[in-house]
């Protein structure tokens, strides 16, 4: 795809859009169910979560909260928290709902991108394995 030759998720890092601030790398971008979930354990340093009063409960997850941008000058909304459930209702993952809108994708100090669906992002994302 033009732009984006020899890149892989690794070599992408994702950006809160607002303030351009360093939350994760596209690497560990996970699919779980209809969410775009991540397995960094140093995202939860750089996101603050705001937890909702009443958690919004789905088939097989609840939303518990909105994701924020932990530099506190911005707060721009990256998406929602969410844990994901099994069949029984119990929690079998925490993790997150991340909103592709919220991103600036940086490909190189020069080549910065945003899109405005997951599915356009010209990467590999794979789906969340072992849970
Ligand atoms: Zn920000």
């Amino acid at each position: 795809m033009a732009g984006v030759a020899g890149q892989t998720s690794d070599t992408v890092d994702m950006l809160c859009k607002e303030c351009h601030v360093y939350i994760t790398n596209v690497g560990h971008m996970r699919k779980k169910g209809s969410q775009f979930t991540c397995k960094d354990p140093g995202v939860k340093q750089r996101i603050a979560v705001v937890s909702y009063q009443k958690k919004n409960r789905y088939r097989d997850s609840e939303t518990i909260g909105e994701i924020k941008c932990g530099n506190p000058a911005c707060g721009q909304k990256l998406g929602i928290a969410v844990n994901f459930l099994d069949s029984d209702g119990d929690v079998t993952l925490k993790g997150y709902g991340f909103s592709v809108k919220s991103f600036c994708f940086k490909f190189s100090e020069t080549h910065k991108e945003m899109y405005k669906q997951w599915k356009k992002v010209p990467l590999d994302i794979p789906f969340m394995e072992g849970i």
